[in-house]
């Protein structure tokens, strides 16, 4: 995929201060916020401070810094979710069906999350 990053997309909004969020960490490359329509019990979204629109670009283009920064945070997010486990999920483009372009991890639990897709 090619990418070119809209500053103007939510999360950029989020980060400079426009729009208020309910953040549970954030460290120098990262910030980790509840998403506003929680879909499981536990839904946190983590977000490199960077501008990388999917995981793919932010894997490919991001710093060493960056990336274990980054997974280093979301591992302390995993945590949060508590003993049950939890599901990690990113998407990307239109067949992701990705709403926010720049690039999330959502961590969600707290509950059974059921299959991995749904039959299209
Ligand atoms: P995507 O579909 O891009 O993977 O997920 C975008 C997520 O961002 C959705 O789960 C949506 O609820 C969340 N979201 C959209 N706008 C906002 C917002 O203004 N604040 C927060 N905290 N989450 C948002």
């Amino acid at each position: 995929m090619t990418y070119s990053y809209d500053p103007a997309n939510i999360f950029a909004r989020i980060m400079r201060g426009e729009i208020p969020n309910k953040t549970v960490l954030e460290t120098a490359h990262t910030l980790a916020f509840h998403d506003i329509h929680p879909q499981a019990p536990f839904h946190v979204l983590v977000i490199p401070k960077g501008a990388y629109v999917t995981f793919d670009d932010f894997a490919r283009r991001a710093s060493a810094e960056e990336l274990v920064d980054f997974h280093r945070a979301a591992a302390r997010v995993c945590d949060m979710a508590g003993e049950g486990g939890y599901r990690c999920i990113t998407n990307a483009g239109m067949h992701g069906m990705q709403e926010v372009p720049h690039y999330h991890l959502h961590i969600l639990g707290g509950r059974i999350m059921g299959r991995l897709v749904e039959q299209a």
